[in-house]
């Protein structure tokens, strides 16, 4: 007796359920797939990944959700990425993919690979509002600079301005306490996390971005080196963020509320997957 069409179909369901309920899905392999999805994100930089309890917002938690959504996936489980750890955190398979305003870069490229660029930023300054005298990377000289280990903006300062004090934390929420407590005399990273400070309800009236960007920022989405197969499917999903409009919504609702407006070549056309 042959099976009928129906019965081949409820059989396929059925084992499709199992999966899901023993969270296949979440490491191995490289498709999308049921059960949740581990994400990295960053937790402490509002408008771009921010925790607040059980609540999770900006603009990078807003597409690592809608890139989970079409590659299948039931949700996303949050994983803090710190700056110096995101590498780690992919190669391990800790996480299957991070959003944090990660920069593409050819010395990341040697241990993770990257969909995107889906986001296009750049470097400046986060000073105290009454400071003058640091009016872009020029005026850097003799000054105390606060940036975040394993990140761009610490080697991109470096080789700007040799020589220049930099202190080098975890976090930059721990750079934007020091330059508070007058620690530091500057913060840098990328224009759209000092926005995001400098438009917190605590800082407001005390810090001002200075608004000379000095470098070129292209957000990727970090994945397992290597894996182009997955690679294809978040850029497929990155693309589609995009053309939808659902990229713009996301950059009005997320970045908005700081004054920030994305600067020239965004939204970006993600590169092809190597
Ligand atoms: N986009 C830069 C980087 O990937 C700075 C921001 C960050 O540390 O996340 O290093």
């Amino acid at each position: 007796m042959k099976f009928g069409r129906i019965s081949v179909m409820a059989v396929a369901a059925t084992a499709a359920l199992g999966l899901a309920a023993c969270g296949g899905g979440t490491s191995g392999g490289s498709g999308g797939g049921s059960g949740s999805v581990k994400v990295g994100i960053k937790f402490d930089q509002p408008g771009l990944g921010l925790k607040a309890g059980a609540d999770y917002t900006g603009m990078d938690v807003d597409l690592a959700k809608y890139i989970a959504k079409e590659l299948g996936y039931a949700g996303t489980e949050f994983v803090e990425a710190v700056s110096a750890q995101r590498e780690t955190l992919i190669s391990t398979d800790q996480v299957k993919y991070i959003v944090g305003t990660y920069s593409i870069t050819d010395a990341r490229k040697e241990k993770v690979s990257f969909a995107g660029p889906y986001f296009i930023a750049g470097q400046d300054l986060l000073v105290r509002a009454d400071d003058t005298t640091i009016t872009g990377v020029d005026s850097l000289a003799g000054k105390k600079l606060c940036s975040v280990k394993g990140s761009t903006s610490a080697t991109n300062v470096q080789k700007k301005v040799p020589g220049v004090n930099l202190q080098e934390y975890n976090t930059y929420t721990l750079c934007v306490d020091a330059l508070k407590a007058g620690n530091v005399d500057a913060l840098t990273t990328d224009d759209t996390i000092l926005a995001g400070y400098a438009a917190q309800e605590a800082n407001k009236g005390k810090l001002k971005v200075v608004g000379k960007t000095f470098s070129t920022e292209n957000y990727g989405v970090g994945l397992k080196k290597g894996d182009v197969e997955f690679c294809k499917k978040v850029t497929d999903a990155i693309t589609k963020y995009i053309s939808s409009g659902e990229w713009q919504k996301a950059v009005d609702k997320n970045l908005g509320p700081a004054g920030y407006k994305p600067g020239a070549g965004n939204p970006p056309t993600p590169a092809a997957c190597s």
